[in-house]
């Protein structure tokens, strides 16, 4: 870690003390207290995720920052100042939002994500920090400090869309879990969870946006090798709505606790929109189902969930197998490896 790097993680550190401080002890505070009380946040929450308010005015940050010695160029690096354009001089990023810490995985603070009190469409909900050279957006996963060590005892990622959805999942004792900072999943956090376990249940929000970020997600991770699983949530509730109506015990047992496997997921994903009484639905329904059975189940999947999609649409067994040894011989045939480079061809050949 560069000097630099350790300044700019000084710096976060600095403002999320204060923005914490700001929340729990101030008149100021107040009004973001109360609505974090409102959405059922408890001190111990608060704390331990360590979530402020920051001031609704112009330079409340910036100049603490530079009264506490940090140059301006550090100030703008850092992204908590931007540069001022008519004038000289510097205004906070962060103004009048609740402020959420995002830690690496050492537990220090290298950027934050504000959100505001009323969500109105002028304004976006959340404002994250930019990238910076400690904060990449799509190598974070929020709560990885905390999470790790549930992670590696329960051998399994509970993955949710949003980090309030985290903070949420903490309250029904769900500690094994991670979000995306509102990217969709790269590489690089697949590589991340990696390190940490083999199984995933991904618990995105229960609108189609969520549907389809729980689809994506799925595939990549089950491309990985994960063992993957997906919790779903009714109508277009998220995991936050979910404790609040039902409380944190139902969302453990009934959501958490009732994971369905991965291509029973992307059978329910498949069928969402569609109506069997129109052939083409139907059909393109079990094209879907078999499409993805061909790329990867075991034989006892394979009967498994042809036996439910002849079931579902009324179709034969037999007529629904043969269409998918169709597919599953054009899926061998597209994934059969180029010819050898002539250099391999030259070896000797193995004697038998
Ligand atoms: P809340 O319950 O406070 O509305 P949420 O977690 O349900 O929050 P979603 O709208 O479901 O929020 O978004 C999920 C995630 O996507 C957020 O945690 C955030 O990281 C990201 N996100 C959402 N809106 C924005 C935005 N306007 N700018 C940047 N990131 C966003
Ligand atoms: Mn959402
Ligand atoms: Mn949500
Ligand atoms: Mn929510």
């Amino acid at each position: 870690q560069s000097k630099s790097d350790h300044q700019l993680i000084l710096m976060h550190e600095f403002a999320a003390d204060m923005y914490h401080h700001i929340l729990l002890n101030t008149e100021e505070g107040q009004v973001a207290l109360d609505y974090l009380e409102n959405r059922g946040f408890t001190r111990e929450m608060i704390e331990k995720n360590k979530i402020g308010w920051s001031l609704p005015e112009w330079n409340y940050m910036a100049s603490a920052l530079k009264r506490k010695g940090f140059s301006e160029e550090e100030l703008e690096s850092s992204g908590l100042a931007i540069p001022r354009e008519q004038s000289s001089g510097y205004f906070d990023r962060f103004r009048g939002r609740i402020m959420f810490p995002i830690m690496n995985e050492n537990g220090k603070v290298i950027a934050f994500s504000g959100r505001v009190l009323e969500h109105t469409k002028q304004e976006a909900k959340y404002m994250n920090s930019p990238e910076s050279p400690i904060f990449q957006k799509s190598q974070v996963l929020y709560n990885v400090h905390h999470a790790r060590s549930a992670i590696r005892k329960n051998r399994k990622i509970i993955l949710f869309e949003g980090f309030m959805d985290v903070i949420a999942a903490g309250k029904a004792g769900v500690d094994n879990a991670l979000a995306t900072m509102g990217t969709s999943l790269t590489s690089q956090h697949i590589r991340q969870m990696k390190r940490f376990a083999q199984e995933v249940v991904i618990c995105f929000d229960g609108d189609d946006a969520g549907w389809e970020a729980a689809k994506r997600a799925a595939i990549s991770l089950n491309e990985d090798n994960f063992k993957v699983e997906v919790a779903v949530l009714p109508g277009k509730m998220d995991p936050d709505d979910y404790v609040r109506e039902n409380g944190a015990a139902a969302f453990k047992e009934q959501i958490i606790g009732k994971p369905h496997a991965f291509i029973a997921f992307a059978m329910m994903h498949a069928r969402r929109h569609k109506n069997f009484q129109y052939e083409n639905d139907l059909l393109q329904y079990i094209q879907e189902v078999l499409q993805l059975l061909a790329g990867r189940s075991s034989p006892l999947e394979r009967d498994l969930y042809i036996k439910q999609l002849s079931e579902e649409t009324g179709l034969s067994q037999e007529a629904i197998l043969q269409h998918y040894r169709k597919l599953e011989n054009k899926t061998i045939e597209r994934n059969r490896p180029e010819a050898p480079a002539v250099k391999a061809i030259k070896k000797e050949p193995k004697r038998i």
